[in-house]
């Protein structure tokens, strides 16, 4: 059946399009995380929300630990993307942390403003958010060598404190209708 990526409701056979997203529906069944429930993507190798490793992919696609090549990763952590095993990550409300400690803290501090798949998209965004005195900070799955064979699928996010959450909101709204940015899901990630 086929179904909408972005509010996951499913549609009878022979309909194309989501009547409250007007996107293009997806074939196929909606999958959700084993982990946190939350939807994942049919190509997402760790869940956008906890990080936790899909299992539906085929072993030889499975990453490796960054740190450790001869071990397969179980995560990403969800700041920075970075593939880790067991060892190298640490595990905050069922979500996955690389070693990196900053990470945990930012997450309790910061959430994703705006995700897209292009450094350039980010870091202009990253600049007109300095420039209304908001302090964003930008992580790139492209820093990891496994991501960088998955080109455009790779996921950049601009991030930004929770208690400026909505006025980042504003300035990336504007800038979109501006410039003609692909819209950004507004549904709200609550990461508490
Ligand atoms: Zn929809
Ligand atoms: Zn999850
Ligand atoms: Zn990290
Ligand atoms: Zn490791």
């Amino acid at each position: 059946m086929p179904y909408c990526p972005q509010c996951h409701v499913e549609y009878q056979p022979g309909i194309v399009e989501c009547a409250d997203c007007v996107i293009p529906l997806v074939e196929g069944t909606p999958q959700f995380c084993h982990n946190c429930r939350e939807f994942v993507r049919p190509d997402d190798t760790f869940c956008d929300n906890c990080g936790v490793l899909q299992q539906e992919l085929p072993s030889d696609d499975t990453p490796e630990c960054e740190n450790h090549p001869d071990r397969n990763a179980i995560g990403g952590c969800v700041i920075c993307g970075k593939p880790v095993c067991d060892e190298c990550s640490t595990r905050h409300n069922g979500r996955i942390f690389c070693e990196n400690d900053n990470h945990l803290s930012l997450h309790q501090g910061f959430v994703v403003a705006y995700t897209t798949s292009t450094d350039y998209e980010a870091e202009m965004i990253k600049a007109n958010l300095e420039g209304a005195s908001i302090n964003a900070v930008v992580f790139n799955q492209h820093d990891h060598v496994y991501f960088t064979n998955m080109g455009a699928l790779a996921m950049v996010n601009v991030m930004v404190p929770r208690s400026q959450l909505e006025e980042a909101r504003d300035v990336i709204n504007a800038l979109i209708n501006e410039e003609g940015l692909p819209g950004d899901e507004d549904d709200e990630k609550e990461n508490a």
